[in-house]
């Protein structure tokens, strides 16, 4: 093999020399102690060198020697319940050997467990014609997931062997004899991150992904195949909306990309998401979680690395037919790692120090999210919908990083710190926010439920954005120049924020509203309002209404901790708010 040799050592970054063997992308086991790293830059013989590993103690003269490929992740049973670093070196596993989050360097660990045997139930029999993506057969990976054997990438011919029983991930489950060879197929497959896997057809995604989060789902939805992005200043909220989309979105798997950020965080999913019910399968939510950990205490690069590996295996399930979420928190830390591996190189640095390539990173890494066809004949349907936090300093969304990606993404959840010191959470600001996909969801909600779903939407957010204007008009001449009518509109609009869009995440049941629950307390809170101007108009007075609304409103304040179980409760309010308002028009002898 041949071997470079180290000629400078900066940080994450390593120079070698007589590396002409080797080529861009291909990963190398640099120094004598053999840490990871990726060929960054190639110029003549020169090889920059992205570490992924603490590089501390190498030094010049020591040796590189390239694998001659690319950075991979493997693919097979084993992903799921799984916490991998950047570059999916599994740390539960070791963590729990250790007692310590961090690998010593120049281990190189396999991703997944190779001696373990899985059930492999064959779906196709010996003779039948198979191409790339076709099933081959399945294993129940975990309670919620059954994991598609597929036909690797590129593999078209005759099944001319097939196995069932128990094999491990490296034991042949099938031959296929194409043109040119009999090949042996295992149920592992490897891929390079950096690479989008191919798809048969993309379609526009307009399926709305339940996140159970009243004010996204409602107000600014985003798809199964959709990306959305969370910017926000510290402590408004980002880590707790990723964890509750983790938690409650009405996927089939999810891809959690810790990067840059605290590392209890990770733990608190680790600990948290086996204890947790997934509403839609009745399982733990370990059993579809994957979870990606390149935490702020762990190397730089291996963050540059974190969400590739993740989108990798999200595409993975997609290509199974399944609907995958993936969140990155957050994608400011992966752009920083990126700005230091650039700075170091000596690139001409672009807006606030980032590289010019910033912009296309950032798509590239968006345009993996979608909904598809997938490859293989039956044309199985999956998605990748695309979560990332965004961290902007001082919360200016002006800066980069944020404008980059709002330029990419079709939801932006904008989180306000002021909204966030007033404990109003989740502190999406419902004024700045938007999601390109209301009017397509609307269109589809309001088929699925047979309900003018879309209709409440646009008038409780007139409402909101009422009640914005009417404020103007108390700060400069009082309330008391407000109408009855006004003054109610002010009224509901707290409601609105209050009672439906706060939404306590500690709360066991607030944590979660189905969209029929969301429907039912967006109809009683508009009722209220239609209601109540209904009767202004007719003669009731203001001080009336309210006084004679105080039990009712409670009830309405309280919808959102009533169980899904016992929904009646909240559709009875209809009922009540009709005749409460009836009493208020006879006593006030109307
Ligand atoms: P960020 O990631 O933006 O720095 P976090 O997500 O860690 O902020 O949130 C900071 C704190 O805000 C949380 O620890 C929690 O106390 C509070 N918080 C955020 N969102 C909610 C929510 N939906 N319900 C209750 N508390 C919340
Ligand atoms: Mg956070």
């Amino acid at each position: 093999m041949d071997i470079g040799t180290i000629v400078k050592v900066s940080g994450p970054l390593v120079m070698a020399e007589n590396m002409g063997h080797a080529s861009i992308q291909d990963i190398c086991y640099v120094g004598d102690m053999g840490v990871i790293g990726e060929i960054i830059e190639m110029r003549g013989t020169v090889a920059s060198i992205q570490v992924y590993e603490e590089t501390s103690g190498i030094g010049p003269g020591e040796p590189v020697r390239s694998t001659g490929e690319a950075l991979s992740v493997e693919l097979a049973p084993g992903i799921i319940a799984q916490m991998f670093d950047g570059i999916q070196r599994p740390l539960d596993v070791l963590e729990k050997q250790t007692q310590t989050p961090f690998l010593g360097r120049g281990v190189s660990l396999p991703a997944l467990d190779h001696e373990k045997k899985w059930d492999f139930v064959p779906t196709v029999k010996i003779g039948e014609e198979v191409e790339t993506g076709d099933i081959l057969g399945t294993v129940q990976e975990t309670k919620v997931i059954n994991h598609k054997i597929m036909v690797p990438i590129g593999v078209k011919g005759t099944v001319k062997a097939i196995h069932q029983g128990a094999y491990t991930i490296d034991e042949v489950i099938a031959v296929v004899e194409t043109e040119k060879e009999d090949k042996e197929i295992t149920m592992l497959q490897r891929w390079p991150v950096r690479r989008a896997r191919p798809v048969k057809e993309k379609n526009n995604p307009d399926v709305p992904m339940i996140t159970g989060q009243r004010v996204i789902d409602t107000f600014f939805p985003v798809t199964k195949g959709g990306a959305a992005a969370v910017p926000g200043p510290f402590g408004a909220g980002k880590t707790v909306v990723q964890h509750q989309i983790a938690k409650w979105s009405d996927v089939d798997l999810v891809v959690y990309v810790g990067c840059g950020e605290r590392g209890n965080e990770m733990t608190d999913v680790m600990n948290e998401f086996p204890e947790l019910i997934d509403p839609n399968t009745g399982e733990s939510l370990m059993e579809r979680t994957v979870l990606i950990a390149n935490t702020s205490n762990m190397p730089v690069a291996a963050r540059e690395a974190s969400i590739y590996t993740g989108i990798t295996i999200a595409e993975y399930f997609r290509d199974m037919g399944y609907s995958v979420a993936i969140m990155a928190d957050s994608t400011s830390r992966w752009a920083e790692a990126l700005r230091e591996m650039s700075g170091r190189l000596e690139e001409m640095p672009g807006d606030e120090g980032y590289p010019a390539y910033l912009g296309s990173r950032l798509a590239e890494y968006y345009e993996r999210a979608g909904r598809v066809i997938t490859l293989g004949k039956d044309r199985r349907e999956g998605s990748i919908t695309a979560i990332s936090a965004v961290s902007p300093s001082g919360g200016d969304i002006s800066e980069p990083v944020t404008q980059n990606t709002l330029r990419v993404v079709k939801v932006f959840w904008g989180l306000d710190s002021i909204l966030a010191q007033q404990r109003h959470f989740p502190s999406i600001d419902w004024l700045k926010s938007y999601s390109l996909y209301l009017i397509e969801v609307g269109a589809y909600l309001d088929q699925q439920l047979q309900v003018d779903w879309s209709g409440l939407v646009t008038e409780a957010m007139r409402i909101l954005q009422k009640e914005s204007e009417l404020n103007e008009i108390v700060r400069l001449v009082g309330i008391d120049s407000l109408s009855a009518k006004d003054q109610l509109t002010l009224e509901t609009a707290k409601q609105i924020r209050e009672d439906y869009l706060q939404q306590n995440a500690f709360d066991d049941v607030d944590t979660f509203t189905s969209r029929e629950k969301q429907y039912h307390m967006l109809k009683t809170i508009v009722l209220f309002h239609e209601e109540g101007q209904k009767a202004i108009e007719l003669g009731a007075h203001l001080p009336e209404v309210m006084r004679g609304t105080v039990l009712l409103r409670d009830r309405i304040a309280r919808m959102k901790y009533v169980a899904e179980e016992k929904i009646e409760q909240i559709i009875e309010l209809e009922a009540s708010i009709h005749a409460t308002m009836k009493d208020i028009l006879q006593q006030g002898g109307m």
